[in-house]
């Protein structure tokens, strides 16, 4: 077992990451289910996929254990993240009679982990919560760092809090019922690990990268405890984003999401194929740039290609010009007048905060990537 420790003064937690976890999560979370030792009921919550798939393993194993699950079930996809979700959901743990010494347990993906911490934030003023992430994203990325939120009408993750969990359970075995778009989606982000701050696993990704999509369970062990490694580290040392550490994780991600606000954030594309093709282009601008190469460039692009995630911006048929997507980007919390800070890389696996990146600049380069 990979146990990889979050070095937070005060909130310091484990990620644990073991093939079969899920099914021992007992023995694994018991510190955190002590509270529950009197008789009364586990809150866990699950989307309708992942309570289907796993609520009877974690139920038999619970029992095992001398405990029983209360199991709160929200409707798959993003429209769990809203008010109305996390009213229900508060007013259940309320009901429940929760404490701040409990802590609730979140199975499934980002979604499920970003409203259940942001409930837990706000519940009793603050209970404890233990992440049971049931995606590759949610396992590399989302469960990991304390960012919850849920979404409004003004946007994705716009209310929210810090809250870190008192544990992360990783059952990579889970990730065998996860679509592949969904691995894929997932992968975007591991790769992103690479790209930005670890050229070795960037590259131990171009030779390996099939073996993680496939599931190998070595291979994919290594890469989620390599991200998580890395994401631990960084949300060490700038835990609130204060800093430029923390924002070197939004790699790829303000291309990325203005693709994703021209599409409307919807099924034709996903936030980590956004995220993937992002990348591309922040690969490919740097090299505009003279900051690397154009030969590292292709190697980043071949990456994403090799992952059966889109690598051209043609390929997506967007019917809009370099203009349109600048303007989502100007919406962005952190643009500044014509200027935005941007990741772009010194070289593969060092990206860096660029802040002289002049929009109109990023038009024209867009304009040439449409075709
Ligand atoms: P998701 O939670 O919507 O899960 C994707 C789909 O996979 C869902 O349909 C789900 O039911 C299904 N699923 C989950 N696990 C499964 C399994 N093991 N087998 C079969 N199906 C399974 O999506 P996601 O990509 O995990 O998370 C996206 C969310 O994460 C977004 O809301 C995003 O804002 C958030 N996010 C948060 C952070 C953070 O730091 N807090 C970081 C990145 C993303
Ligand atoms: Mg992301």
């Amino acid at each position: 077992m990979a146990v990889i420790p979050v070095a937070l003064a005060g909130r310091a937690y484990d990620v644990m990451i073991e093939e079969g976890l899920l099914a021992r999560l007992g023995e694994a979370a018991a510190p955190f289910l002590a509270s529950y030792a009197g008789g009364r009921k586990v809150p866990f919550v699950a989307d309708a996929n992942t309570y289907r798939l796993y609520h009877a393993a974690v139920d038999a194993d619970l029992a095992a254990c001398g405990f029983a699950a209360e199991w709160f079930v929200v409707e798959p996809g993003e429209n769990a993240k809203s008010w109305r979700v996390l009213e229900q959901l508060t007013d259940w743990l309320l009901a429940l009679g929760v404490t701040r010494k409990d802590h609730v347990f979140a199975l499934g993906g980002g979604v499920v982990g970003d409203l259940v911490g942001f409930a837990c934030a706000i519940t009793k003023r603050g209970c404890g919560f233990v992440q049971l992430p049931t995606t590759l994203l949610a396992q590399v990325d989302s469960s990991v760092g304390g960012k919850t939120a849920i979404n409004t009408g003004a946007g994705k993750n716009l209310i929210g809090a810090f809250h870190q969990p008192s544990l992360v359970l990783i059952d990579p075995l889970v990730l065998g019922t996860l679509p592949d778009r969904e691995m894929r989606a997932g992968y975007a982000e591991v790769l992103k690990y690479g790209l930005l701050g670890d050229a070795a696993f960037f590259a131990w990704l171009e030779a390996n990268g099939d073996k993680v999509l496939a599931r190998e369970p070595a291979a994919l062990e290594h890469a989620i405890a390599t991200s998580i490694a890395m994401k631990a580290r960084i949300v060490a040392e700038d835990e609130r984003e204060t800093m430029d550490r923390r924002a070197l994780l939004n790699l790829g991600h303000t291309f990325g999401h203005a693709l994703e606000a021209e599409t409307g954030f919807s099924d034709r594309l996903l936030h980590g194929e956004a995220v993937a093709m992002g990348m591309v282009l922040a690969a490919r601008y740097s090299a505009r740039r003279g900051e690397i190469s154009h030969e590292d460039a292709d190697r980043a692009t071949r990456a994403v290609a090799a992952a059966g995630l889109s690598a051209s911006l043609t390929a997506l048929g967007l019917a809009c010009d370099g203009a349109a997507l600048v303007d989502h980007m100007r919406h962005d919390k952190k643009a500044e007048g014509t200027t935005l800070p941007f990741l772009l890389l010194r070289q593969l696996g060092e990206a860096y905060v660029a802040r002289d990146v002049d929009l109109a600049d990023i038009a024209a380069f867009l304009d040439g990537e449409l075709g």
